[in-house]
């Protein structure tokens, strides 16, 4: 891209945008109530209005859409023109305040989750002013939140935005007691997004990955991603290309794609953006998917999002880096210079471990998906048991905290909250546990059990509650504080000696770490459909309904949602592995059979059948295979019927976890040792090697 400072953003209507276009007075107006996060009247809304179309119309758009986010997972559009037919029937390009504000979608096509039969199929979308407007396509997008008419949430950003209040208001709260009268807290995001890029043509002869996003079926290639050969090496030609395209495309949406390199598994890339506010973080994170989708078509490439595409190579996950910044741009996970500011510093840090510990199961629900299960606690992604990396030095700070004993030994003082300067955490001190599902990493946590595919609305919605929940406590003891001081040492004391078992520095990827876990009465909820249960518990619902995030009915409704989308996915996992059995490998084995048997009956009639062959060895095995595979599939096919049939979601659910799940998993071992015994020539698909290899 060309005089990239200038082209950055440029089919973004950012403030620049809008100061060029708005009266002065309007502008200050617009910024100073989208920075404080208030509604803009309808008459200022009319001016953004019509210079937002003036704007977008200039750039060649001649459609706007609300863009929203339901409970698919992806965005959602309904195109609308600008048009309107004006006296003379003259046609004008008209947009008020009103379209702007609100939208009014058909809903009933949406997941809802039983909100919609309390208000039949009418929604509605609203604007967020805190997001930008964008151009995409020739159509002005709008971020919007996404409602039932009677005001419940049926969306992603909804929730994520009334949590970003929910921490704001009690941060606030709390640096208020550290004499810091803030004009308010934001959470930031950089959301780190991992991906495949396969070959096209490869891609469209292979169904399973049609229809469900990774590989039923396929043996391991000769090699894999032993020899870490992948992982930030030279990046291939059309790989590059195809790079250098993408940042073009998002640069001038104004997502600040930053560093981009390839990762583990051959045929792995990431891409990384500068951190944001959080709901734009969400925002630009579910245009980034889009955008990869599209440009790799561009290069006749397949963008691959799914958390596990290809068995026996990492998958993808996201990381969600997190933080907590004031509206000045300070932030509150950087150790301060003076013993004040550290020890406002070690409370939010607290706030941090105490929410995690109480909330484990609502962190795990925030990153379950039947795609992300392949991942948690596979070999190479966090087990799905949660615990917080915080390195040797904080973890010997937080220790003499707890202990009241030494932490600078030199000076043999003992540590007070308050008194003691802390020193500041150099990246490289405590990044090095990349097995960590939750890690400290110097000035921000990194939470890395996220799906590659999944929106980071549900996670950071998670996170900001969680949070606001420690420092609601925290504030509601130390507003009474007669001694603020000591009772500040007592509680940072405390939080540690009670929720230091979720911290841990070791290799989260062992064995031995899991058993520990029980031991220290972590859950370990290993599904999808383990760690849904948990959403509507009370405490769950509580929290939830306290910080005004999501009520109880929206909850519910979100279990119902969720379930049903996991229920989904494995029903047309098992659709699409039975129908590749029987219309394309069966048939292909018995192709392969018939081959080596002619073979066989040619060459026993030219030289007698006195010698086994190699050929009878494999008609027989293969043979034995496809018999069983045969049988097999007739279960999964009956085992499909039943689940379908099972009312109640949670039955339901349980059947494909345990019944369906089980069987594909036996039928595929059948089904790859026999990809491994047939000749190329005859396997219907194309085969690991060829798709992880061949860019
Ligand atoms: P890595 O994790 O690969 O070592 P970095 O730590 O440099 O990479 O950055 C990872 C991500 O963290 C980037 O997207 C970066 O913008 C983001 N990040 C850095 N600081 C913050 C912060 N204060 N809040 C949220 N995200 C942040
Ligand atoms: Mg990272």
């Amino acid at each position: 891209m060309k005089n990239l400072p200038e082209t950055f953003g440029c089919n973004v209507f950012s403030f620049k945008a809008m100061k060029e276009r708005l009266p002065e007075n309007i502008f200050l107006k617009v910024r100073e109530t989208i920075s404080e996060g208030h509604r803009l009247d309808l008459e200022t809304a009319n001016f953004v209005a019509d210079a937002m179309k003036d704007w977008a119309i200039e750039k060649g758009a001649t459609h706007f859409t609300h863009w929203f986010q339901p409970m698919t997972g992806i965005t959602a559009e309904k195109h609308d023109s600008f048009i309107s037919v004006a006296e003379d029937d003259k046609v004008i390009m008209n947009f008020s305040g009103k379209e702007l504000f609100k939208g009014e979608p058909d809903a009933s096509s949406f997941p809802s989750g039983g909100l919609r039969a309390t208000f039949e199929a009418r929604g509605y979308t609203a604007w967020d002013p805190t997001s930008p407007a964008f151009i995409k396509e020739g159509v002005l997008c709008i971020p919007t939140a996404f409602m039932s008419y009677s005001g419940e949430a049926l969306d992603q950003k909804t929730p994520l935005l009334r949590s970003m209040q929910a921490i704001n208001r009690q941060s606030k709260r709390i640096m208020k007691l550290f004499g810091n009268e803030t004009g308010g807290v934001k959470t930031t995001v950089g959301a780190e997004q991992e991906y495949f890029l396969i070959d096209k043509a490869d891609y469209d002869k292979r169904k399973d990955l049609i229809f469900t996003n990774r590989t039923l079926f396929g043996c391991k290639p000769p090699k894999g991603q032993e020899m870490d050969d992948h992982y930030f090496g030279s990046i291939r030609p059309r790989v590059a290309e195809f790079m250098a395209d993408l940042d073009d495309e998002l640069w001038k949406l104004g997502v600040p794609s930053k560093t981009e390199h390839n990762e583990v598994a051959p045929s792995q890339h990431e891409l990384a953006p500068i951190f944001t506010t959080t709901n734009i973080a969400s925002d630009q994170n579910q245009l980034t998917m889009e955008i990869m989708q599209k440009v790799a078509e561009r290069h006749g490439l397949v963008c691959l999002l799914h958390e596990k595409p290809f068995a026996g190579v990492n998958g993808s996950g996201k990381h969600n880096n997190w933080s907590i910044c004031t509206n000045d741009g300070d932030n509150l996970f950087e150790p301060g210079d003076t013993p004040y500011d550290n020890a406002q510093f070690l409370l939010f840090l607290c706030a941090v471990i105490k929410a995690v510990d109480d909330y484990q199961d609502l962190l795990r629900v925030s990153v379950a998906t039947a795609g992300n299960d392949h991942r948690l606690g596979a070999n190479e992604a966090p087990p799905a048991v949660l615990s917080i990396f915080m390195g040797d030095e904080l973890s010997e700070i937080l220790d003499a905290i707890e202990n009241g004993s030494a932490y600078d030994k030199k000076e043999q003082s003992l540590m007070k909250v308050g008194v003691h300067v802390l020193p500041k955490f150099p990246k490289d001190m405590t990044d090095r546990n990349r097995t960590s599902p939750f890690a400290f990493t110097g000035n921000k946590f990194e939470f890395r059990m996220l799906g590659s595919a999944s929106t980071i609305s549900s996670a950071n919605t998670v996170l900001n509650t969680i949070v606001a929940e420690s420092l609601r406590s925290y504030a509601d003891r130390l507003e009474n504080s007669a001694d603020f001081e000591e009772d500040l040492h007592k509680l940072i004391r405390k939080t540690i000696k009670d929720h230091k078992r979720i911290i841990f520095n070791g290799n989260g990827y062992g064995d031995e770490w899991l058993k520990e876990a029980e031991v220290r009465g972590l859950l370990n909820l290993k599904t999808t459909p383990d760690a849904l249960n948990t959403l509507v518990s009370p405490k769950n619902i509580e929290l939830f309904e306290f910080h005004k995030v999501l009520s109880k009915t929206e909850l519910e409704a979100r279990y119902e949602v969720y379930m049903e989308n996991y229920c989904k996915t494995i029903n047309i996992e098992g659709l699409t592995a039975s129908e590749m059995i029987r219309r394309d490998i069966l048939p292909a084995i018995s192709s392969y059979i018939k081959n080596l048997s002619e073979t066989v009956t040619l060459r026993n009639s030219a030289l007698g059948s006195s010698k086994k062959s190699y050929e009878e060895a494999v008609i027989t095995r293969l043979t034995d295979i496809s018999a069983n595979v045969y049988n097999l599939t007739n279960n999964l096919d009956e085992k499909l019927i039943t689940a379908k049939d099972v009312k109640n979601i949670k039955d339901k659910a349980e059947v494909y976890k345990s019944a369906v799940i089980s069987l594909m998993d036996k039928i595929r071992v059948l089904v790859d040792e026999a990809e491994r015994l047939c000749s190329a020539e005859f396997w219907p698909y194309p085969s690991y090697g060829k798709m992880l290899f061949s860019i």
